[in-house]
């Protein structure tokens, strides 16, 4: 069965998507852990972020920089954080996260729930910002 993931590239289950390329997608996390954190996965299906090859590796992480560089102006913070968790979606991803103090990538946090025109809003920003 495809992953929860795979389902929001496909454009079967909605999200607050920020931008694409032919092998990877970064949307914003539905329960983040501050404003403007954001998802950057694969788009081929792969569980364990280092099981994807040595290329797709290296240039998810490159994607991913230009995604952090967005945030970084659209969002007010001191860095990007970059954490892999894994544990609940098994579809590899890399989570960017906003910090102002090193709290901030504290997953054992409460997440935020934000209402959609936050969540569009932010997602808006980001995007204005990507080159
Ligand atoms: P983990 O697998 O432990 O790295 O956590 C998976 C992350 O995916 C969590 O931070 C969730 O909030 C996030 N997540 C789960 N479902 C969705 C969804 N439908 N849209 C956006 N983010 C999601």
């Amino acid at each position: 069965m495809a992953t929860i993931f795979s389902r929001i590239i496909s454009g079967e289950i909605p999200c607050y998507r920020i931008a694409e390329n032919e092998k990877f997608f970064a949307f914003l996390d539905i329960n983040p852990l501050a404003k403007g954190h954001v998802l950057v996965v694969p788009k081929k299906e792969t569980d364990y972020l280092f099981d994807l090859g040595d290329s797709d590796l290296s240039e998810i992480m490159v994607f991913a920089k230009r995604i952090a560089r967005a945030i970084e102006k659209a969002v007010p913070c001191k860095r990007i954080g970059v954490a892999v968790i894994g544990l609940e979606v098994p579809h590899a991803h890399i989570h960017l996260v906003p910090l102002n103090s090193m709290d901030d990538i504290n997953f054992s946090n409460p997440k935020l729930k934000l209402p959609p025109e936050e969540m569009e809003a932010i997602a808006s920003a980001i995007r204005k910002y990507l080159v």
